[in-house]
C-alpha cells in the first residue's frame, strides 16, 4: 500500500521525535535509549501487552511464558564487559533486579553421542576431551578463534560458518553437535548459520550460559515498562500500524488501523525487514524466513528432577546429523528442545513443567481446517510425550495441565510473516533500510534473543537516534 503523509485522509495527528514500532525486547530497549537522551517517544503495540516473540499469558491460574526457555549471556553481578552489563548499564537497571538464576547444566542428546555443558566452559571442554580425544585440541583452536573474531562489525558479511569452522573442528559429527543448541537458538538460515551469528551464540550459550528470572519473562518486562513509565514513554497497546509514511524518500509518519496518524521524523521498526518494507511500500529486498516452531507446555504435580531428569535444556536429536530446516511434514519429531524450566539454581515454580519445542512447517499449519488443526495440536502433543520418554526415561508422571502453540500461533500475536521466529535469513547489521528515517531493531537487523534484542535496540537507537543528533 502506497500511502503518502499528503494523500491519506486523516482523523487526528500527533508528532514526536521518533516512534518505536513494536514493545517486543528491542523496542522496549530502543524507547528506554532514545527517551533517556531528551527524545519524545510513543511505542505503538498490536497486541494487548508487551514483551511480543517472549510475551506471558494466563489460563486460569497458572501463569505461563511463551518464548522463554533460558536468557542466555549469564554473568556473575559485577562481571565487566559482558553483554548483560552493558544493557544494564545502558537501560540504567541493576543486576539484582533480575533476580537471576544460573542453569544447572545442559546436554546434546545424539544417538550414540552426548555432550553436556554448563556455565563453565571446562565442563564442556572436560566431555569433548573424553567423547572426541583426537578433537581436544581443535577445541582449544575453536575458542582461540571466537575469542579474536570481531562479531559486532556492522559490516561483516555473510560466511557460512559450517564450511569455515570444519578447518578447525575436522570431525564432522562434533561440529554438527555444536552447531545443534546454536543453530536451534538462532539461526535464520536453513542448515547453516553465519559466521559472526555462530561466534555470537557461542559466546552467548557456551562462554557465558543459561539463566532464568525469577518469576520468568514477566519479571524483565515489568522492569522494563518501569522504566518508560519513569520516562514518561506512554505505550499505546491494541495499535497496529497499517502503513509507514514518508515524502519523497524520508519517512514521516505512520498510519494506524484506526486511521489515525502520527508523525515522526525517525521510526524504529522491531517488526522484521520484510514486514516493515511492505508497511512502507518499499521494494522487497528481505526473503521470508523459513524456519517457525510448534512448542508444547506440560504442567506435572511431580518434578522431572524427582525421577533423575536434572538437565536445564536438551537439545535432542535421533538421526546420524542434525537436519535444521523446514519439514516436509507439519512438525519434526527427530528433534527437539527440551526444556526444564525447574533445573535452574533456583526453582521458583509452584509445578513441574516441561516444554517442547519441535520444528514446524508453517505452509502446512496455514491450510489446515480447524478440525485438522485441533487433530494436528494433539499430534504434536503425543510426539512431545514420546520425546519426554526418550531424554527422561524414568520420568513417568501424567500431565495436569497441557497447552500447544502454533507457528499460526506465533503470526497471530506477533505479526511476523510465517511465524518467522528468527526473522528473515537477510540481516541489516547498521538497521538502516532503503527509506531514511526508517531503522530496524531486534530480529532482522540480526541480535536475536532476550539478550541480543535488547542489545540490538539499545545499539540502534544509540547508532541512529542519539549520537548523530
Ligand atoms: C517459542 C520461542 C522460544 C524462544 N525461546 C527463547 C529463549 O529461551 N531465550 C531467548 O533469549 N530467546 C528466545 N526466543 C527468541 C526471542 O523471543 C526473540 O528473539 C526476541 O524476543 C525478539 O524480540 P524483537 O524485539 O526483535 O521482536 P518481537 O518480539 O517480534 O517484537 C515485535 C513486536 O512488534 C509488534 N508488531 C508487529 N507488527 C506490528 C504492527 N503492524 N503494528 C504494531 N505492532 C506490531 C508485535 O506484536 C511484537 O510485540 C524464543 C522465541 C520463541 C517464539
Amino acid at each position: 500500500m502506497n500511502i503518502s503523509h499528503q494523500n491519506s485522509s486523516t482523523n487526528q495527528e500527533e508528532h514526536f521525535d521518533s516512534i518505536v514500532i513494536g514493545a517486543g525486547m528491542s523496542g522496549l530497549a530502543a524507547a528506554i535509549r532514545l527517551a533517556m537522551a531528551g527524545q519524545s517517544v510513543t511505542v505503538l503495540e498490536q497486541h494487548s501487552i508487551a514483551g511480543g516473540l517472549n510475551s506471558y499469558y494466563r489460563r486460569g491460574k497458572r501463569k505461563l511464558d511463551v518464548g522463554l526457555h533460558a536468557m542466555t549471556n549469564f554473568m556473575e553481578q559485577g562481571q565487566k564487559g559482558k553483554p548483560l552489563g552493558k544493557i544494564l548499564k545502558q537501560l540504567r537497571l541493576r543486576y539484582g533486579q533480575l533476580k537471576l538464576s544460573p542453569q544447572k547444566s545442559s546436554l546434546i542428546h545424539f544417538p550414540n553421542q552426548k555432550l553436556c555443558f554448563s556455565n563453565q566452559i571446562e565442563k564442556l571442554q572436560a566431555d569433548i576431551a573424553q567423547t572426541f580425544p583426537d578433537q581436544k585440541e581443535n577445541f582449544e583452536q575453536l575458542l582461540e578463534f571466537v575469542d579474536h573474531f570481531n562479531e559486532t562489525d556492522l559490516n561483516h558479511q555473510f560466511i557460512p560458518a559450517s564450511q569455515h569452522l570444519s578447518q578447525i573442528i575436522t570431525d564432522p559429527l562434533l561440529l554438527n553437535m555444536l552447531m545443534t543448541p546454536l543453530l536451534l537458538y538462532g539461526s535464520a538460515n536453513q542448515d547453516e548459520m553465519d559466521l559472526a551469528q555462530f561466534v555470537i551464540m557461542f559466546k552467548s550459550i557456551y562462554l557465558e550460559g543459561f539463566m532464568r528470572p525469577e518469576g520468568g519473562v514477566r519479571t524483565i518486562i515489568q522492569l522494563l515498562l518501569d522504566r518508560l513509565d519513569s520516562l514518561g514513554v506512554k505505550i499505546r497497546y491494541r495499535t497496529k500500524v497499517q502503513a509507514i509514511l514518508k515524502s519523497e524518500e524520508h519517512v514521516t509518519g505512520v498510519l494506524l488501523q484506526s486511521e489515525d496518524v502520527i508523525l515522526a521524523n525517525k521510526i524504529y521498526s522491531s517488526i522484521g525487514s520484510l514486514e516493515s518494507e511492505q508497511l512502507a511500500d518499499l521494494p522487497l529486498r528481505s526473503r521470508p524466513g523459513a524456519l517457525s516452531f510448534v512448542e508444547t507446555i506440560f504442567h506435572f504435580e511431580q518434578r522431572p528432577s524427582d525421577s533423575g531428569a536434572d538437565q536445564t535444556i536438551i537439545f535432542y536429536n535421533d538421526r546420524p546429523k542434525f537436519q535444521y530446516h523446514c519439514p516436509a511434514t507439519l512438525f519434526d519429531p527427530s528433534s527437539a528442545v527440551v526444556c526444564f524450566p525447574n533445573n535452574f539454581e533456583q526453582d521458583d515454580g509452584p509445578e513441574g513443567v516441561i516444554r517442547i519445542t519441535f520444528i514446524a512447517n508453517y505452509q502446512l499449519w496455514s491450510k489446515l481446517s480447524k478440525n485438522d488443526y485441533l487433530n494436528a495440536k494433539e499430534q504434536v502433543k503425543m510426539a512431545a510425550l514420546a520425546t519426554i520418554k526418550q531424554v527422561a526415561p524414568n520420568f513417568s508422571a501424567t500431565p495436569i495441565f497441557t497447552d500447544t502453540f502454533t507457528p499460526m500461533t506465533i503470526e497471530r500475536y506477533t505479526g511476523h510473516i510465517g511465524g518467522a521466529v528468527y526473522g528473515s535469513p537477510d540481516k541489516w547489521r547498521d538497521g538502516t533500510t532503503e527509506l531514511a528515517g526508517l531503522f530496524l531493531t531486534g530480529t532482522d537487523q540480526g541480535f536475536l534473543g532476550i539478550v541480543g534484542s535488547l542489545l540490538s535496540g539499545i545499539s540502534i537507537a544509540n547508532l541512529h537516534g542519539i549520537s548523530r543528533d
